[in-house]
């Protein structure tokens, strides 16, 4: 029989160990945690036996979950991801009686069932006979060790069958990007190798491109490299001409900001307080700056409210650069005119010297191409650009004169 009670019986028996322990001598919080953690196994193990019988009762339905994994995601406040790892391993548990036995008995971790679960789901078949070996492994290697051996014991199986293998990985694939409260997106995935090949040699191309490219002093670390890489193969494909229209129109950035933010947002990155709206369709709100330099370059749709909820005509009010006034400002400017800079107007922006939201003009005399890193120094970074007499002049943000390296246009 069960105990309702049962919970509140288990949490007064944790309260034998002190919330704080800083108290105790040396001895007893070393022998008190390495009970917690096994405990803390045990109880996991538990857990998850449990999750396997609300999945295979499927109660949740009632309630009109689809999934276990969306029960308890939403029920329990787990992350999705999360919650859908957690049913894979309970209902994995159940097909692996050894594993299960002594992970109840604390003997082997969550974390070493993670990985053994992981390889049963690439070779189900192949599984039980391998089981023995691979708890044995778990129970007396380290986590690195026990990766190596369940490597190996997979590798085996795949050179018998390697096709069927290929298969299986390419089954796994998986990409989410979520955007995240503080604004970044995550990411995160598995690529199938052929589909992973193309990304990483795309990446690479990239990468290398922009190393080659003369006078960009590079102060990122490679992962931020990689990170813009992404960000400029999403971006090219947004400027691609020959993409796939979706409901009439070529999918594309919408930036929604009320015309007064717009405006009175400034380039050293202070803005008016009590700004009303300035947001991201999917990754929420942005800095007014930033929203400046998005909608500068008009190959982002600003939608403009003239209030909390009423669009501006947009037509009117925003500017457009044609694809024929761009080929005029690039064969003017070559690439980015940014003083020491020469990246090729493929990496550029048009931005527009008067702010089109100020009145400035969509037309060449107002327009100066400039690459993105340095059009987010202009509009962000406290850098200014004037035009004396059809030439840019930039200036740092204590108002000095930056000299032009190249000759006039
Ligand atoms: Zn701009
Ligand atoms: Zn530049």
């Amino acid at each position: 029989m069960f105990d309702l009670d049962a919970g509140q019986r288990v949490k007064a028996a944790l309260d034998l160990y002190p919330d704080d322990p800083s108290g105790l001598t040396e001895e007893q919080s070393a022998a008190g945690f390495a009970q917690l953690q096994r405990i803390s196994e045990v109880v996991e193990a538990k857990r998850l036996r449990w999750l396997a019988d609300q999945d295979r009762r499927a109660s949740f339905r009632r309630d009109g979950y689809l999934s276990a994994a969306a029960w308890l995601a939403d029920r329990f406040g787990v992350g999705a991801g999360s919650a859908r790892e957690q049913v894979r391993v309970a209902q994995a548990l159940e097909e692996m009686p050894e594993v299960r036995e002594w992970f109840s008995e604390g003997s082997v971790t969550s974390d070493a069932v993670r990985v053994i679960a992981e390889a049963r789901r690439v070779h189900p078949d192949a599984f039980p006979s391998g089981e023995t070996a691979l708890v044995e492994a778990a129970m007396t290697c380290p986590m690195g060790e026990l990766r190596r051996v369940v490597g190996e014991w997979s590798q085996a199986l795949d050179e018998q069958n390697a096709l069927e293998h290929a298969e299986i990985l390419r089954d796994r694939r998986r990409f989410s990007a979520c955007p995240t409260p503080s604004g970044m997106v995550r990411v995160e995935g598995e690529l199938d190798p052929e589909g992973g090949e193309a990304v990483l040699t795309a990446l690479q191309a990239i990468v290398d491109a922009e190393l080659r490219a003369k006078g960009w002093n590079d102060l990122r670390t490679p992962p931020q490299r990689r990170a813009d890489a992404v960000h400029e193969l999403a971006w090219r494909y947004l400027h691609a001409s020959d993409r796939p229209t979706v409901a009439g129109e070529r999918p594309h950035m919408t930036v929604t900001v009320d015309l007064e933010t717009l405006r009175s947002a400034r380039p050293n990155g202070k803005s008016k307080p009590g700004h009303r709206r300035c947001e991201l369709d999917h990754a929420g709100a942005l800095h007014p700056s930033t929203a400046r330099r998005l909608a500068c370059d008009a190959s982002v749709m600003p939608v403009v409210m003239a209030g909390p909820s009423e669009p501006l005509d947009v037509g009117r009010r925003t500017s457009v650069v044609s694809a024929a006034l761009r080929r005029a400002v690039v064969l003017r400017d070559r690439g980015c005119r940014f003083s020491g800079c020469n990246r090729p107007h493929a990496w550029c922006d048009a931005h527009h010297v008067t702010h089109w939201a100020e009145g400035g003009e969509t037309a060449l005399h107002n327009l100066v191409l400039l690459c993105r890193p340095h059009h987010r120094l202009v509009h962000e970074g406290g850098f200014r650009l004037e035009m004396l007499e059809g030439r840019p002049v930039f200036r740092r943000p204590d108002g000095s004169a930056l000299e032009d390296g190249r000759g006039p246009p």
